[in-house]
């Protein structure tokens, strides 16, 4: 699979269970369906309570055509934005797969933090790898890397991918 971005190689990590693909070269990452559906565990039953803003009202889904390519399926990506976010995700209609820019990574995580949102989900995300004790041994900025990360993983579950019925009948919808 290729980078949409850089074209080169995507590496693959596997990261509680899920294979993540990364470029080496931008940090952009890329979910595969699933591969999200794969990292839901039995705890996530209990997360109804979670009440996240991102992604979470279909009517503030803005989507267009994008100009980068699935890295598996070969066909254009659209880019979904959420209201006032400013936030783009770029999706794959055929494989439902996600590509998340480093920037968008960052924005995500400044957005929750923002809208208080992320310390509920960090802590929630925190004390499920608490058990995972030698992935928090690193230095202090690689533990924080990988709490975010599993905290963009879990809200990808949450949040985006339960809304991908509403993304789909949007991208339907298009002008061709
Ligand atoms: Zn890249
Ligand atoms: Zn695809």
């Amino acid at each position: 699979m290729l980078c949409p971005h850089c074209k080169i190689k995507l590496n693959s990590a596997i990261l509680h269970n899920t294979e993540v693909d990364y470029c080496s070269q931008c940090l952009g990452l890329w979910f595969e369906q699933d591969e999200l559906r794969l990292a839901k565990d039995e705890k996530d039953k209990d997360l109804q309570w979670l009440d996240i803003d991102l992604w979470k009202n279909e009517k503030e889904f803005k989507i267009s055509y994008g100009r980068r390519i699935c890295p598996s399926c070969r066909v254009p990506l659209y880019e979904v934005y959420y209201g006032s976010s400013g936030i783009i995700v770029d999706v794959c209609n055929l494989c439902q797969g996600v590509w998340l820019d480093r920037a968008e990574f960052k924005k995500i995580i400044d957005w929750l933090k923002k809208k208080a949102d992320y310390e509920v989900l960090n802590n929630y995300v925190k004390n499920l790898f608490l058990e995972f004790a030698e992935i928090f041994t690193g230095p202090e900025t690689i533990r924080e890397e990988i709490l975010d990360f599993l905290t963009i993983l879990k809200l990808l579950n949450y949040k985006f991918t339960t809304q991908y019925p509403a993304i789909s009948k949007i991208i339907l919808q298009l002008p061709k």
